[in-house]
């Protein structure tokens, strides 16, 4: 029956530490000729210097010794918290010294608590939260921690200050509650450098009365570093340390302490959840440290909010110029084709074209009547009416050009084929400059002037929108070829369009086209497209601004990211000291590397998603107010995560990872 009593406190055993077998007589831990040297050559400092002791359950031991004779490192060595240089150190009879960190991690988290002589609180949480630091990292829910931290808290005697924070308790309390701390994962060995050096004597008294207590009512083994002949009295053995030497041992004279203590049988349970620091808890820690950082961490995430939504914006004007060009493209009828002079691969330059009019009637005659032939040249000019002047591009056209490019009429007619045949001075003008030139009157009839020139106006086209870049295809003025010969000087043609009957003729008359100028021209290079090619051709253009565009927009990024791996390094330097803390009562290397890792990525991402909503506004903003197109695409939207993830991740790795490999002792020291 008794054993089935307590079935708890079986597993919370074994889950401590498996394979320990519980004799009596075996010592909980024993150090044999245990070395710890610092430094090399000569800063070479030997602070322990082949010790060996052993503390049994239920020991209250003291370590007395001049200043700088190795008492904090060795009990340092004795908690686990630093490796020996030479030596072993076993635990429950298990060889511990080369355990990997985890292991060991895990060993301070169950099986021992620390007390210092500064505290070493978290000064921002409240005394509850700091006593369940230990519990947070063997991964107990948080109820269950909540009642095992109010019983230390309890047992130390400040149930009523759970919710202090340290700066709101006296030095003595601030003790009590590290001892709380020490105490909360029910440790079977509870080490303590000089508690009482910080404290006057009588808080120090009542400090060193709890551990006695504790010692005797909880079977805990306690050791005590201190100078205070009055502390060392309550031991049950006195050691004396010289030169990293351990040079004699004594009982207390004073003898207060006596009584054997209970058997460790009463330890209370612990059972963790596979002993790791829960998820919701890394997050809630991560969140809590950033909240009481906002401004910090807001200002850091700043130029994560540019660089996202710098990049996002681009990516959609990009794409919305896409999907206009598209549109304009495929406007223009899939039976369309395009001959001009060059290819494509040959970027910049324009060769003199060859191209006549002749060409134009040539090729009609090949292909008949069933197809439609034209050509043009552009140019750009002023154009001028009344006291108002635009710049626009001018493109002479040969008779029929309407019918093979759909431009719809807005008023009025294109020319004829006798006006372009005569060199009639007549044009028809573009939205834009239609807007321009005549702003609400109607332009039919009247007259402009192209580069010195005079018009008449003898129709006006609908708006279709920019089909391009750097290219307004409402900023524009059609007139005969002819009569911009007359005005230009040029006879060549840039472009001749054909108007296949029907898209899937397009490949036909496209090779008719291209034999034509092979045998025309031999030795002269054409290309000829349809829509297909087009299309292709303008989407690889737009991809490569796009690219170009974003990559500059991307160096904002990179600086958000700096600027995040510079807090998180700043957080590192501010918190050595919590970093001590946390490895001290059980946290893993790792454990500490996610931490931060983890308030890097949240800032960044909490960044990326402000950068997106601002790209949104933007985008939004810019279809409204402004000619250029943009769209937000779930691309752009997965981009932007992505990216803020990245950055997160690729400038909080290294600042954590400095921090994970912190030495838990000079992480500590460093005040
Ligand atoms: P005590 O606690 O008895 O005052 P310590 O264990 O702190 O002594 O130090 C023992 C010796 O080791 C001292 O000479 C100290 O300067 C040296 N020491 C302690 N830590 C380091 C370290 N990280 N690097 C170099 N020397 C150290
Ligand atoms: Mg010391």
């Amino acid at each position: 029956m008794e054993a089935a009593g307590n079935p708890v406190a079986e597993e919370g055993r074994s889950l401590l530490s498996p394979h320990e077998v519980e004799a009596p007589s075996r010592p909980l831990l024993e150090l044999e000729g245990v070395w710890k040297v610092y430094g090399r050559g000569r800063g070479r400092v030997e602070a322990v210097k082949g010790v060996s002791l052993s503390v049994h359950q239920g020991d209250f031991l003291a370590v007395m010794g001049p200043s700088g004779s190795g008492k904090s490192t060795l009990l340092h060595l004795m908690g686990l918290l630093q490796r020996p240089t030479s030596g072993r150190v076993l635990f429950g009879g298990r060889d511990v010294s080369s355990l990997p960190d985890a292991a060991l991690s895990a060993l301070r988290n169950t099986e021992i608590g620390f007390v210092f002589q500064a505290f070493h609180l978290l000064p921002r949480a409240p005394a509850l939260a700091n006593v369940e630091l230990p519990l947070l990292y063997r991964g107990l829910p948080a109820r269950e921690r909540r009642k095992l931290a109010l019983a230390a808290l309890a047992r130390v005697g400040l149930a009523d200050r759970a919710h202090h924070r340290p700066s709101e308790l006296s030095g003595g309390e601030q003790q009590r509650v590290a001892v709380a701390r020490a105490l909360a994962g029910s440790p079977r060995l509870i080490l303590a450098d000089e508690p009482t050096g910080n404290l006057d004597s009588a808080s120090g008294r009542e400090v060193v009365s709890l551990l006695s207590r504790l010692n005797q009512e909880l079977g805990v083994a306690v050791v005590v570093v201190t100078h205070d002949p009055e502390v060392a009295g309550a031991a049950r053995k006195i050691l004396w340390m010289r030169d990293g030497v351990l040079v004699g041992e004594a009982e207390p004279s004073s003898a207060t302490a006596a009584p054997s203590p209970q058997p460790s049988s009463e330890r209370p349970p612990l059972a963790g959840k596979g002993g790791r620091l829960r998820l919701r808890d890394l997050l809630r820690q991560g969140l809590g440290s950033l909240g009481r950082n906002r401004l910090r961490a807001g200002l850091t995430a700043l130029g994560v909010v540019i660089g996202v939504a710098a990049v996002v914006l681009l990516v959609a004007v990009g794409a919305g110029v896409r999907s206009e060009v598209t549109r304009g493209i495929q406007s223009l009828g899939s039976d369309l084709i395009v001959a001009f002079p060059g290819s494509l691969e040959v970027s910049g330059g324009h060769p003199v074209s060859p191209l006549t009019s002749v060409d134009v009637s040539r090729i009609q005659e090949r292909l008949g009547e069933r197809a439609r032939v034209a050509g043009s040249v552009a140019s750009s000019a002023r154009v001028s009416a009344g006291g108002r002047r635009v710049f626009a591009t001018v493109d002479g056209t040969t008779a029929g050009f309407h019918e093979v490019v759909a431009r719809p009429l807005a008023a009025g007619r294109w020319y004829t084929r006798g006006e372009v045949e005569a060199g009639a001075r007549v044009a028809v003008l573009g939205s834009k400059v239609t807007r321009s030139l005549f702003a609400d009157s109607s332009p039919l009839g009247r007259t402009v002037t192209v580069a010195g020139v005079s018009f008449r106006v003898v129709g006006t086209l609908v708006p279709v929108g920019s089909a391009g870049i750097g290219f307004d295809r409402d900023n524009m003025v059609f007139v005969p070829i002819t009569a911009l010969q007359a005005v230009a000087g040029r006879t060549t043609l840039d472009a001749i369009f054909v108007k296949a009957p029907s898209t899937s003729e397009v490949p036909r008359y496209k090779a008719l086209v291209e034999e034509y100028l092979a045998r025309t021209y031999p030795g002269d290079e054409f290309s000829v497209l349809g829509q297909d090619q087009i299309l292709d051709l303008a989407g690889r253009l737009l991809a490569v601004v796009t690219i170009a565009l974003s990559a500059i927009a991307a160096i904002s990024l990179v600086v958000g990211g700096i600027g995040i791996m510079n807090v998180t390094l700043v957080s590192v330097a501010e918190r050595t000291r919590e970093i001590g803390v946390r490895r001290a009562v059980g946290a893993r290397a790792k454990d500490v590397l996610w931490q931060f890792l983890l308030e890097a990525v949240l800032t960044s991402v909490a960044g990326g998603a402000v950068g997106l909503l601002l790209a949104v506004a933007g985008a939004y903003l810019l279809a409204r107010l402004s000619p250029v197109p943009a769209e937000v695409t779930p691309w752009a939207v997965a981009l932007a995560v992505g990216l803020a993830l990245g950055v997160g991740v690729f400038f909080g790795v290294w600042p954590a990872r400095r921090a994970a490999r912190l030495d838990p002792v000079e992480a500590l020291g460093r005040e």
